[in-house]
């Protein structure tokens, strides 16, 4: 069986001691949040994640969901008792706006809460993340009314949410889509059409679900610009409010899958559904993007949730182990032989998960700092630069730290040997699970695309620029001491810029250029920005010597500069290497 330890202490040292969180008391919410309840709330959310969710991950892989003739899902054994006690503890919407029920905590401190929630049982936290998606789209886009009716209870996760764009015929392009709304003469619309690939479109958590259905008018344009968003209840609310008669949405089947077995993944049929408006006509793509960034960084944050607990327990099973001798001579002679980590190249693999989980967790913190000051700050201006940061950092954290979080589970898997190829251990587990991460929310190559296309050249470069100026002015401020970290990140820093200025050249004569370098630049992106991340780690620890495990940070961002860090020198080569060898065969030769 797998354990799971949630990392409270490492999340303590990130937000008091890198992000320095208490200097943002001017912020709503933060002053409240002071370090003892930012502390209490880790501790009872680890409580939880690990006595409560991580028992259940298992079962729900094995068990999975089951469909039954009338339509109805229900979850794995455990998951409905589970999902009553995240409720009751007020986890779902503790970030939520208070107007409606929230808490209206940090993002930077229930983000936390989220990754131990997706090591612990990503089936499981799915769940709930879908309905804070459906509580950003409604908040940002919704009217009073629909924010009064819908709210409160995705908040306080009586209701469930949905996402529902893809369809059979498309899932990346959804200017192909094609479900129907006819509008009504009470102002509602009736929906008909099929989507796929609907997580948690069924189950029998909560009284009610709210889809959030992209759909388009009858007499919309084609395209993308064709497309509104509609609230679709399941059950139709009473004018009291509650849930009343049955929608005409079900569920057709649920796929069987790789993965993520306790999270039922459904067709859904909408038979003249009875659907409201929200956000502009034609405009529901646009009002998508709001759910849709919110999840994407939750995904992001999966690849790390599944890379953090695949390291814990292949660091478990190294120390275990025993096979061969250390190349330096036995280190435990008295035993039949030594523990496998004391093996360069177990090391090689323990030393890139613990380097990137690390980084990776400052930066998706850091970020979502960022997140609370776009949302909450007085400041425009400040408002704006941080709105630029998240815009800019969403497809990187999606897509590079579920890239790497995925390979991290096939290395803890390898540490494993055979054993992590059966089912035993729980390892395979983690990589099936965390492979969907890299293909949902947009297929990694699709934020690859959205970071060269649309987020480098947005306000000419602003969001860009202002992160080059941030890393570099660092750099020119660190001490002679910082040298063995921030020479390395000036030398990757320099290889960024210069991929930007190849595609800035390359790029506009020949769009291919910039598609075929895509994946490789928000590669190179993610390692400059953990690059920073470990400088800024470096700088708390060497302020901190006192505290345990600084000097394994010190030892761990060497790790990174040295081993980690010089593939951005590969990333740019193939970047200015082009398209051409890339495209050159016709379709036919394949
Ligand atoms: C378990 C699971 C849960 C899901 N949950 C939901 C959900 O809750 N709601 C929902 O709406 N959807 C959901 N999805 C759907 C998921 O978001 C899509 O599968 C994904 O967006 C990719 O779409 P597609 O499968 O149609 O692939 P396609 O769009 O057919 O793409 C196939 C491949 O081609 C690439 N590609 C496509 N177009 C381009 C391009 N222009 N340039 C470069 N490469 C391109 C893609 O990157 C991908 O690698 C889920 C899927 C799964 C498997």
């Amino acid at each position: 069986m797998p354990t799971y330890r949630a990392p409270v202490d490492e999340v303590m040292f990130l937000l008091r001691d890198v992000l320095h969180v208490e200097r943002y008391n001017n912020l709503p919410g933060f002053a409240e949040a002071t370090p003892d309840i930012v502390e209490a709330v880790l501790v009872e959310a680890a409580k939880f994640c690990e006595g409560v969710l991580a028992p259940l991950n298992r079962t729900g892989d094995k068990e999975g969901c089951r469909r039954h003739p009338d339509g109805s899902v229900t979850t794995p054994p455990g998951f409905k008792d589970a999902y009553g006690k995240l409720v009751a503890g007020g986890w779902v919407g503790a970030s939520a706006p208070a107007e409606f029920g929230g808490q209206g905590l940090p993002t930077v401190l229930t983000q936390a809460v989220r990754e131990f929630l997706y090591s612990s049982n990503m089936a499981f936290a799915m769940y709930s993340s879908l309905a804070l998606g459906a509580v950003a789209a409604i908040y940002s886009h919704g009217s009073a009314e629909q924010k009064a009716r819908y709210l409160p209870k995705l908040i306080s996760g009586e209701w469930a949410g949905t996402m529902n764009l893809t369809e059979p015929q498309c899932g990346t392009d959804l200017g192909q889509l094609r479900c129907r709304a006819v509008p009504q003469p009470d102002g509602s619309y009736k929906i008909t059409g099929t989507k796929i690939f609907i997580s948690a479109g069924e189950h029998d958590l909560t009284d009610n679900i709210i889809h959030l259905v992209l759909a388009r008018i009858d007499g919309a344009p084609p395209g993308t610009k064709g497309i509104s968003l509609f609230i679709v209840p399941k059950f139709l609310l009473n004018p009291d409010g509650a849930a009343g008669e049955r929608n005409a949405v079900s569920c057709g089947s649920i796929e069987e899958k790789m993965g993520i077995h306790g999270n039922a993944t459904c067709v859904m049929n909408y038979d003249g559904a009875t659907g409201w408006l929200t956000g502009e006509k034609h405009r529901g793509l646009y009002a998508m993007f709001t759910m849709m960034n919110s999840a994407r960084l939750s995904v992001g944050v999966q690849g790390l949730a599944l890379s953090e607990v695949a390291y814990q327990n292949a660091v478990a099973y190294a120390k275990e182990r025993l096979a061969g001798r250390a190349l330096s001579g036995a280190k435990f002679p008295q035993k039949a032989a030594d523990p496998i980590i004391v093996h360069p190249d177990v090391r090689r693999m323990l030393m890139t998960m613990r380097a990137f989980n690390e980084a990776a967790r400052a930066l998706v913190l850091w970020t979502a700092l960022k997140g609370d000051i776009a949302r909450r700050s007085t400041d425009a201006k400040e408002r704006e630069a941080a709105d630029d940061h998240l815009g800019l950092m969403t497809p990187v954290i999606k897509g590079v730290l579920t890239d790497q979080g995925f390979a991290n589970t096939v290395a803890a898997q390898q540490i494993f040997g055979g054993h992590g190829y059966i089912a035993e251990h729980g390892v395979e587990q983690f990589v099936r699970d965390a492979r969907i991460t890299m293909i949902f929310e947009g297929a990694n190559g699709i934020q690859a695309l959205d970071l060269v296309g649309r987020k480098l050249p947005k306000d000419g470069g602003r969001a860009l620029q202002a992160f080059f100026a941030e890393v570099s002015g660092y750099i020119k401020e660190a001490d002679a001491a910082m040298a063995p970290y921030v020479n390395p990140l000036e030398e990757a820093l320099g290889e960024l810029r210069e991929a930007t200025q190849w595609f800035v050249q390359n790029a506009p004569g020949n769009p291919d250029n910039a598609g075929a370098g895509a994946t490789d630049y928000m590669q190179l992106f993610g390692l400059v920005a953990l690059g920073y991340m470990w400088c800024r780690i470096v700088d708390a620890a060497k302020a901190n010597t006192a505290a345990a495990g600084m000097d394994d940070k010190l030892v761990t961002a060497r790790f990174f500069m040295e081993r980690m860090l010089p593939a951005t020198t590969t990333h740019l080569a193939r970047i200015k290497a082009g398209a051409a060898s890339t495209m050159a065969l016709p379709a036919e030769a394949f």
